[in-house]
């Protein structure tokens, strides 16, 4: 049966696996081996060196292009060794058009470290479609855009873009390692690259760090698998296991995310310690209709800013019991944290602020446990920090 014919959950369960020839094992083997024997110089099996071609990241990158509906896949040792790699395909001269609201450690390799090799980053709200067409030059290769974006979970319209992009002869990279692939596929919407912190949802469990890059356009996959040999930021064969035995739950854990973080979001909506919620499920955010027509769910990150001031914020997030302190997402366990000190603490405060990304600002990773107890544990910690 052809991949295409089957639902998501089936596919992430089973695509890119099959049951292990020798012994019949169902979940594919953990393959802790750098190198492979060959019968005559360079006859072999199709495995040669594990930086090149190695069978448990095979089977991954095969359940990941499935899950994004992409043709191939590529997995890495990080998100950050993902998204580099897509940048090292670019050249000295080359222009990039990106989001202002990024993952800080983005906007860090952007700016500290290609800047340096002559790529050049223009930084703009991507919901503001007049400014990305007026921050293209001729030199524009690529735009890089998260939607929803981290952490203030803007929405972009990722079919505009897309048109805008091509249009001008660029390619369009989307982030999609907050919605997952359970909620949004961009690659259908029009987008030509999607790029995963796979540590987040994918992973879904805080015991691996990875990176993926799905795409259906087979140049840019050959010069993207040339950099992976060639730069060498290749996964662990146990980093490629715990994903794939990962993303056979994705979907569950996803839609329960999903509904906690509604019930949550709704929750701080009313309550009056509570200044403003950041979640696109919510009818009030200005980019709810647009998600509704690019996802299949909301995802469970919020932001939310408080009444009073920074302080308050901290002694807030320090005082909860069940949201444990923590930078990173998507995981089952929920996580808070304060992104202008942790996540997003490399990007400088008058471009934080320019992005709209204030010192107060929470951000909340809504796990699976019960909705009951999470509301109730952040309820107990805004009235503890009402006390200094
Ligand atoms: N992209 C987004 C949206 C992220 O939130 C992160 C990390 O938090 C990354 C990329 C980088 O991924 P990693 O930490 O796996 O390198």
């Amino acid at each position: 049966m052809s991949d295409k014919e089957l639902g998501f959950s089936t596919r992430a369960v089973h695509a890119g696996q099959f049951p292990d020839p020798s012994t019949g094992a169902i979940m594919t083997p953990v393959y802790l081996t750098s190198t492979y024997v060959q019968e005559y110089p360079d006859k072999h099996k199709g495995f040669d060196y594990a930086r090149t071609v190695h069978p448990t990241r095979e089977a991954l990158q095969k359940n990941l292009a499935s899950l994004e509906g992409a043709k191939f896949g590529l997995c890495f040792g990080s998100g950050m060794g993902a998204t580099s790699t897509v940048i090292e395909a670019l050249s000295a001269g080359d222009h990039v058009v990106c989001g202002n609201d990024l993952y800080g450690g983005s906007y860090r390799v952007f700016t500290k470290v290609f800047a340096r090799f002559g790529v050049s980053f223009t930084f703009v709200d991507t919901t503001d479609l007049k400014a990305v067409e007026a921050a293209f030059t001729d030199k524009t290769k690529l735009v890089w855009i998260e939607t929803p974006s981290n952490p203030l979970l803007k929405i972009t319209d990722v079919r505009a873009l897309a048109n805008i992009a091509h249009s001008r002869k660029a390619k369009l990279v989307v982030d999609n390692t907050f919605a997952s692939p359970v909620l949004q596929r961009p690659l259908g919407l029009g987008a030509d690259v999607v790029v995963h912190s796979t540590t987040k949802y994918i992973g879904g469990h805080s015991d691996v760090v990875g990176g993926a890059i799905l795409t259906s356009d087979e140049g840019l996959y050959k010069e993207y698998k040339f950099l992976q040999n060639a730069v060498g930021a290749v996964p662990g064969p146990l980093d490629c296991f715990l994903l794939l035995r990962s993303t056979k739950t994705l979907a569950l854990r996803v839609e329960r995310h999903c509904q906690n973080a509604m019930i949550v979001a709704k929750h701080l909506l009313a309550h009056p310690e509570v200044a403003k919620v950041h979640y696109p499920g919510l009818p009030t955010h200005p980019g709810h209709e647009i998600a509704k027509s690019q996802m299949s769910g909301f995802g469970g990150m919020i932001s939310v800013e408080l009444k009073g001031d920074l302080e308050r914020a901290k002694r807030m997030i320090s005082s909860c019991e069940i949201f444990s302190l923590a930078e990173s997402l998507g995981g089952v366990e929920s996580l808070i944290s304060h992104p202008a000190s942790m996540t997003h603490g490399s990007i400088p405060r008058e471009e934080r602020m320019k992005a709209g990304l204030s010192d107060g600002l929470i951000r909340l990773s809504v796990g699976v446990e019960d909705a009951a107890d999470l509301t109730a544990d952040l309820d107990r910690a805004l009235t503890r920090s009402l006390k200094s």
